[in-house]
């Protein structure tokens, strides 16, 4: 028999993990939009937006103070 002293050893950790719950609302995401952080190409000023992005780095959109004054 291989390694039986391995499986006692587990055996006594047998505990219910039922408290225990693995769902993270940050990992749920849209289907095709998410909340990006974007850098306003005005004020320079960071914010985040909800669209779609699949690129690296920082996407340059305006934000909402500076389209409402555009
Ligand atoms: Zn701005």
């Amino acid at each position: 028999m291989p390694s039986a002293k391995r499986s006692a050893s587990k055996k006594s950790v047998a505990k219910p993990s039922q408290a225990i719950i693995s769902e993270e609302p940050e990992t749920v995401i849209d289907h095709d939009k998410s909340k990006v952080e974007c850098v306003c190409p005005k004020c320079g000023k960071k914010h985040i937006m909800n669209f779609h992005w699949i690129g690296r780095g920082t996407p340059r959109k305006y934000c909402q103070s500076c389209r409402d004054s555009i």
